[in-house]
């Protein structure tokens, strides 16, 4: 019992200090640590993730990701812009790179830090297929999911008071930072994100891509593919994606109002390939 007075009185404290509105959720969410302290160490590990590994570089797939990246980056930002939160991914510095890998996975760390695997291209197939696959671990990004995914259990392990973690040197806590945000080694077996936040991740994805040029129809076919692929050798995106039939029912259903959004920023053309 007291235990559990002590948890909801640290939880309580925590929603007072720390809470902050996201743009692309509306929602109130746990900011415990600030950005100023997150994305110095997400770009790190990430330097450290690329150096460990084969970046392939001047392919026409290379040159894909990136583009497909920027276009992503940009939508976000117009988006963001048009409303009333300029400003927001100041600190972002967005990177896209693809590593030689035939694990079926990517991901967005914190402050837009991208990596596709080659492994997810054939399932991807065209760039309207990355570009369903980015917009949605970007979307992940944007809405903070990496800070809500920690347990009350996890932020107590790490020390968590007055609405800010205590990041320290100790390897086990900061392997419990680093798999709640999906920073650096610790990718490779991320924690799968709760089915709202894949949810939340699949509508914002949408619409960032579709912003961005993309017929967001290509998503829920995407999907399709991650499905029938799923009877295959186990793969990390698939595991934590699963693609049901509801999810790609949902996807089918928003696609129209993403290419409404689009509209309003003058996208009139929505690629499928
Ligand atoms: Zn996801």
């Amino acid at each position: 019992m007291k235990f559990k007075q002590t948890l909801s009185i640290l939880a309580v404290t925590l929603l007072m200090v720390a809470c902050a509105q996201n743009p692309f959720t509306g929602k109130k969410t746990l900011a415990l640590v600030p950005n100023s302290q997150i994305l110095p160490m997400a770009f790190q590990q990430y330097d450290q993730f690329l150096s460990e590994n084969k970046v392939v570089r001047g392919t026409s797939d290379a040159k894909m990701i990136s583009n497909v990246g920027q276009k992503i980056s940009t939508a976000a930002e117009r988006w963001l812009t048009a409303n009333g939160y300029s400003g927001y991914l100041k600190d972002y510095s967005w990177e896209y790179n693809l590593v030689q890998d035939d694990a079926v996975n990517a991901w967005c760390m914190p402050g837009g830090k991208i990596v596709f695997y080659t492994g997810i291209l054939p399932v991807t197939q065209n760039e309207a297929g990355v570009a369903a696959v980015m917009g949605h671990e970007v979307a992940h990004a944007l809405a903070n999911h990496g800070q809500q995914r920690m347990s009350a259990g996890q932020l107590q392990e790490l020390g968590a008071v007055a609405g800010n973690i205590a990041l320290s040197s100790d390897p086990k806590k900061q392997g419990i930072f680093n798999q709640a945000y999906g920073i650096g080694s610790q990718v490779g077996i991320m924690l799968p994100f709760s089915r709202s936040h894949e949810t939340e991740a699949d509508r914002i994805g949408l619409t960032l891509m579709a912003i961005a040029g993309y017929d967001p129809i290509v998503a829920a076919e995407l999907w399709q593919r991650m499905k029938q692929q799923a009877g295959g050798a186990p793969a990390e995106f698939l595991s934590t994606h699963p693609s049901s039939d509801t999810r790609i029912r949902n996807i089918t259903g928003w696609a129209p109002e993403a290419k409404a959004e689009a509209r309003k920023y003058g996208v009139t053309t929505f690629r499928k390939s």
